[in-house]
């Protein structure tokens, strides 16, 4: 079974907590990373429980400290950054980053490629989302437990370098690319020439980014297909599975033991 470290939707389209959350169970999926804004995001812990780890997106552009003070007070174990007008690493987004280190909570970043609309304002590049920028922050809140979300598509490399080599950062092959490249791709990059390399795997975590609470839609399914493969190209032990599939999660949200 696996926790989905990236996902979305309004938990009030479903009639049947219970009955949802069994089917996604039976689906392969134990609990879900809610990012959605603070208010829906109680909302779906008060409906749905455990099956919830809930994350607040916020606009960094905006927010302070106190508004994610006020997030992780009200049950939140993380906060989602994405679309900033600066650089993540650029120094007027520290305080924010300093406050999750400060509570425990975690840190996700959309990293990469974003649908983005013409004319944008503020205007948001890619660039500025990249795993290089990520792996500054790194360095400077290194307590700060960090998930690169999408793998900084399409800067494939450097997301895997930085997850390798920073002991607080993660990072999950999530969003519409990632599962469409050949696995043969994913499996060259864990494990060249068939030598796998345990610590770079370590650092990778199972997730999606889809649209959750349709009742008769489980999208997340392709995805389980991808990484069931992937773990099999690379003959992945099941105690690494597990680390992949659950164990990453609970440890960037400072979820306990099982
Ligand atoms: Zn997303």
């Amino acid at each position: 079974m696996r926790i989905d470290s990236h996902t979305h939707g309004d938990p009030r389209a479903v009639q049947d907590p219970a009955g949802y959350v069994q089917s996604c169970r039976e689906r392969g999926v134990d609990a879900i990373v809610l990012i959605e804004p603070l208010e829906r995001c109680l909302e779906a812990v008060e409906r749905f429980g455990d099956f919830i780890i809930p994350v607040a997106s916020v606009d960094m552009n905006a927010a302070d400290a106190g508004e994610v003070e006020d997030c992780i007070k009200a049950g939140c174990r993380g906060v989602k950054f994405i679309r900033p007008a600066a650089p993540y690493a650029d120094e007027r987004f520290w305080p924010l980053y300093a406050k999750l280190e400060e509570l425990g909570a975690a840190a996700v970043f959309h990293t990469g490629y974003l649908g983005f609309r013409s004319r944008e304002d503020p205007p948001v590049w890619m660039e500025h989302m990249r795993a290089a920028q990520v792996e500054a922050v790194a360095r400077r809140f290194p307590d700060l437990k960090i998930l690169m979300s999408h793998f900084s598509n399409p800067w494939w490399e450097e997301a895997w370098k930085v997850a390798w080599s920073r002991e607080n950062v993660y990072a999950d092959l999530s969003g519409g690319t990632a599962y469409r490249r050949a696995v043969r791709m994913w499996a060259e990059m864990f494990a060249p020439d068939g030598e796998l390399i345990e610590e770079s795997i370590r650092k990778l975590c199972f997730g999606s980014d889809f649209h959750y609470f349709l009742e008769t839609e489980f999208p997340f399914e392709a995805h389980i297909a991808f990484y069931e493969k992937l773990f099999d190209a690379i003959a992945l032990s099941p105690e690494l599975r597990e680390v992949v599939n659950r164990k990453n999660i609970r440890h960037i949200f400072a979820l306990a033991e099982e």
